[in-house]
């Protein structure tokens, strides 16, 4: 029988790459757990980097098995490995016998182990010293999460051996990115994926709060290549995230959202090296808008093209956009967005995925759709400007407006999609850091 974990005041916390890239890196994490005894299960990722040209150990081990594949030495590479994981366990003080592991994990790469099999190796051993280190135990990924023959997660199974595993143990390390297959094969999730076991873990043991400790404090509400030192952002909605991280914002690994979001347990976003920051917090989409007034965050985009096709009368015909939206189809085209006037209707579609085809593409709209005119307008960005207390909040639009007016940006296409939570402004490229400077200006701070 399926037994559940009822306990409250769990907290799940998931430790990245630049968070256990070294032994320095490890004592902070040991006074982040033990901090607070909610932090009962503790997920790692692989060492990243400690400095910007290092490598991340899961590169590192991609790259042994491509050698080994190939037939060519991986010794040095492997070397590199063996070297981090022993001083690691050396600067750390721990009693782990880390070169047998090493030895071993060597031995099978040399005699065909697969790719996920390598890959998994980084947090595998990350997560044996962390363990160690904590004095915590160790519960191996492989036997709590199970993937399908299809490569999907298995929900099912994966419940039930957490909720087994888990419910009498006070305290444990489960590394992070991979589980195994029926058959006991390693297989991993796509790149970044220790986010994805966190968040299945704190959904499957009820937890009331899935930590994502990182290396900075939180989301931003701008890009900070384009604004300078934009604070970050207190709370955001997963629809929020959602519009920001589709613009273009660099978000958690979008699988990763979906098991606490569904199981409506909040993510905070949080700063290894200054925990005393608040981060980010992701809270759910339901329940009363925590707050109105502003706006949550500013994401963008460039090179996009903007077919727009006029016809009068067009509201009166049946099935004229279907025509359209048919030609981008026969083309292997999807559109972002389309809005629409009485008689005109745009296609925002990115200049990538038109490739060549729009020349096409116009004459096949001209010939199909016997239009009175098409424009196209190259060139242009999008940006959306996000914030779950817009349609609550008289005057946010007019503030965004007056922003861009002021700042002599020419806004050439405005749509505010039907969540109510965005924005979305074209502006021409050239604009675009002009444009988000503005908003910002306004809002930020
Ligand atoms: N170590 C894995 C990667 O580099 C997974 C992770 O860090 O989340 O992709």
């Amino acid at each position: 029988m399926e037994r559940r974990i009822i306990i409250e005041n769990i907290v799940v916390a998931k430790f990245g790459g630049s968070s256990l890239s070294d032994s320095k890196q490890f004592e902070k994490v040991k006074a982040i757990v033990l901090s607070d005894e909610k932090r009962r299960y503790v997920v790692p990722s692989a060492p990243g980097k400690r400095y910007k040209e290092d490598e991340k150990v899961t590169d590192l081990l991609y790259l042994c098995h491509e050698h080994a594949e190939k037939n060519i030495c991986f010794d040095k590479v492997f070397y590199i490995i063996k070297n981090r994981f022993v001083n690691l366990v050396k600067e750390l003080h721990i009693n782990l016998d880390i070169e047998k592991e090493l030895n071993l994990i060597e031995e099978k790469i040399k005699n065909g182990a697969s790719a996920d099999y390598t890959a998994s190796r980084g947090e595998y051993l990350n997560g044996l010293i962390l363990a160690n280190f904590l004095d915590v135990e160790f519960i191996d990924a492989s036997e709590i999460i199970f993937f399908k023959e299809n490569g999907t997660l298995d929900e099912e199974k994966t419940k039930f051996n957490v909720n087994n595993r888990l419910s009498n143990i006070n305290k444990a390390v489960i590394p992070g990115f991979y589980g195994s297959m029926r058959n006991g094969e390693i297989k991993t999730f796509s790149r970044g994926g220790s986010d994805i076991t966190g968040s299945i873990i704190a959904s499957y043991v009820n937890s009331n709060l899935y930590e994502n400790w990182t290396d900075v404090s939180g989301f931003l509400m701008a890009d900070p290549r384009v604004v300078d030192n934009p604070q970050s952002i207190k709370k955001v909605t997963y629809r929020e995230l959602r519009e920001l991280s589709y613009m273009g914002a660099t978000v958690l690994h979008e699988e990763a959202i979906f098991p606490v979001r569904k199981a409506g347990i909040p993510i905070n976003i949080k700063n290894t090296n200054r925990p005393e920051d608040h981060g980010t917090l992701i809270i759910n989409d339901i329940g009363p808008a925590s707050y109105v007034g502003t706006i949550t965050g500013i994401a963008g985009k460039k090179d996009f093209i903007v077919i727009t096709v006029e016809k009068s009368m067009m509201n009166g015909e049946q099935g004229y956009c279907r025509k359209i939206l048919s030609i981008l189809e026969d083309h292997n085209i999807s559109f972002e967005h389309m809005p629409s006037g009485v008689d005109t209707v745009s296609l925002v579609i990115s200049e990538a995925e038109l490739d060549g085809k729009l020349e096409a593409i116009i004459k096949e709209i001209d010939r199909e759709c016997n239009p009175e005119a098409i424009e196209v307008h190259p060139h242009m960005a999008l940006i959306a400007v996000v914030g779950r207390g817009m349609n609550r909040t008289i005057g946010i639009s007019s503030k965004v407006f007056k922003a861009l007016a002021l700042s002599e940006v020419n806004v050439r296409m405005v749509s505010q999609g039907s969540s109510e939570i965005t924005i979305i402004i074209g502006v021409e490229n050239n604009q675009f850091e002009k444009a988000i400077k503005s908003i910002y200006e306004v809002f930020g701070n």
